[in-house]
């Protein structure tokens, strides 16, 4: 079914809701929603009424009509700084984030590195140094691929960090 927005364009499913590309305000129908299912109201203009065509039946709620345009617009000027603050919050998210994996890698390289200068410490010709050192050095090689995994993920996340960073930018945001 071709759901359409009152402005007379398609609405699309994203996320879990029915949008229309030009941010208009969509009504459910109540009576699908207590089916759960997403139903969205149609404007009919020529009875200044919203209809369900899943229920067949003009809902009661929904007797006003759609916003103006002037209120159109200032529900889409709403939704773009409602997007700016979610977009801010997820960069601060994902600086949070970029710095645990910094700190965790720090320790991971700190310990490797305490491990090194103590197998270079040991004796190579007497029996109990070697056993200790096959020991440290399986350990050695454990937190190395710990580290080269710490790095993938920090290089993910940074790389989400620039997204966000390039999405904010295009809403025209700026920093202070
Ligand atoms: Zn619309
Ligand atoms: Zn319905």
């Amino acid at each position: 079914m071709d759901y359409k927005c009152y402005c007379g364009t398609s609405l699309y499913y994203s996320g879990g809701e029915w949008l229309c590309r030009s941010g208009h305000p969509v009504h459910l129908c109540k009576n699908c929603q207590a089916l759960n299912k997403s139903v969205p109201l149609q404007w009919i203009p020529k009875y200044q009424r919203w209809y369900c065509y899943e229920c067949e039946k003009y809902a009661p709620l929904f007797g006003k009509r759609p916003p103006t345009i002037d209120q159109a617009t200032n529900l889409q000027v709403r939704a773009m700084a409602a997007t700016t603050v979610s977009l801010s919050s997820q960069l601060i998210r994902l600086g949070e984030e970029v710095k645990e994996i910094e700190n965790r890698r720090e320790k991971l390289e700190e310990k490797r590195y305490k491990l090194k200068s103590e197998l270079s410490s040991l004796s190579k010709t007497e029996e109990k140094d070697k056993a200790k050192a096959a020991k440290i050095a399986s350990e050695i090689t454990k937190l190395t691929a710990l580290i080269k995994e710490t790095n993938n993920e920090y290089k993910l996340k940074a790389k989400e960090e620039n997204a966000v960073m390039a999405a904010l930018n295009r809403t025209g945001f700026r920093k202070g």
